[in-house]
């Protein structure tokens, strides 16, 4: 049988031992599981990259410890907009959305969005309409509220300032993704955020940009982004990791870092990435203190952290 692997992440940012107690910590390493557990245990099965990283990051989505989903940040008008999307590595579909309000699991949408539209990307309204065509319930701002999220934006409120979560002093970070590998080695990426905290104007980071936060070609990899997302955009960061494996015949690892720890810090970006390649060997780079990381694969290796190792 061919190796499968998935990889997942909940935000990568100021995460430096000692921040968290141990009831936090296993807190989270146990949302990284679970996640984990979902995606893999339908690799096993032999499921496709795409339903693995979908299953992992509805997951994240339902856990109101990360900043996707349920637990998304506020913006600017004290409400949740949030972004999705998911890449298939062996066609090259994508899907994404921007700014949808009120969905629960926003990856879902943009899954829609590849499979039943003749687009790539959907914002705002249309992103609505879109989706009460597809029969969404639309959920209450209560379900998103998290008093943490609501405090950290009473902080910025009525200012010009916006805020990732990465650079916030307590510890929620947590845009999350997801990237596989399945047993025919196709490979597979997905992100989902609730952005930046009092954000506004319609502010839309990388994390629905096909190229920036996600990307997926089978001949490269698959490879999923957490960050300042205005420095991924800038840099077409997702995608810089594929040309450098494409054109420099880089390995992933190198490629990764390359990107993450020479050109995004080059920009003044910080951040990292999750990645995976047909032959199912995963990685991780961030030039953060910590990202919230792990991965399970069929050789039996499997790993959950917070910190720098
Ligand atoms: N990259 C996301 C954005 O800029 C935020 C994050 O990774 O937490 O919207």
């Amino acid at each position: 049988m061919r190796p499968f692997s998935i990889a997942i992440h909940g935000g990568a940012g100021i995460l430096t031992r000692g921040m968290m107690n141990s009831q936090q910590e296993a807190a989270y390493l146990s949302g990284i599981n679970e996640a984990l557990d979902a995606g893999y245990a339908l690799l096993e099965k032999g499921a496709n990259a795409s339903e693995a990283i979908v299953a992992a990051v509805t997951r994240l989505e339902d856990c109101p410890l990360f900043n996707a989903g349920k637990g998304s940040v506020f913006t600017a008008e004290g409400t949740h907009e949030m972004d999705a999307s998911i890449m298939e590595g062996a066609t090259r579909r994508a899907g994404a959305v921007a700014m949808v309000t009120g969905i629960k699991n926003p990856i879902l949408l943009a899954r829609d969005v590849m499979e039943h539209s003749a687009h790539v990307l959907l914002a705002g309204q249309g992103a609505m309409a879109f989706a009460a065509q597809r029969n969404y319930q639309i959920l209450p701002p209560s379900y998103f509220y998290d008093q943490f999220r609501y405090d950290q934006w009473q902080e910025l409120k009525g200012s010009d300032k916006t805020q990732l979560d990465h650079v916030a002093s307590d510890r929620k970070f947590g845009t999350v993704g997801a990237v596989a590998c399945d047993i025919r080695g196709n490979i597979a990426a997905a992100t989902s955020t609730g952005g930046m905290t009092n954000k506004k104007f319609g502010r839309i980071g990388d994390s629905p940009i096909i190229g920036s936060g996600t990307y997926a070609n089978n001949q490269t990899c698959a490879i999923s982004c957490t960050g300042s997302g205005e420095f991924f955009i800038r840099g077409a960061a997702a995608y810089d990791v594929s040309c450098l494996i494409e054109h420099c015949q880089l390995d992933l690892q190198t490629a990764c870092d390359e990107v993450i720890k020479k050109r995004l810090l080059a920009l003044g970006g910080d951040g990292g990435l999750i990645a995976v390649n047909a032959k199912a060997e995963v990685c991780f780079s961030f030039n953060t203190e910590g990202m919230y990381r792990g991965y399970r694969c069929s050789d039996g290796a499997s790993y959950a952290a917070i910190y720098v190792d």
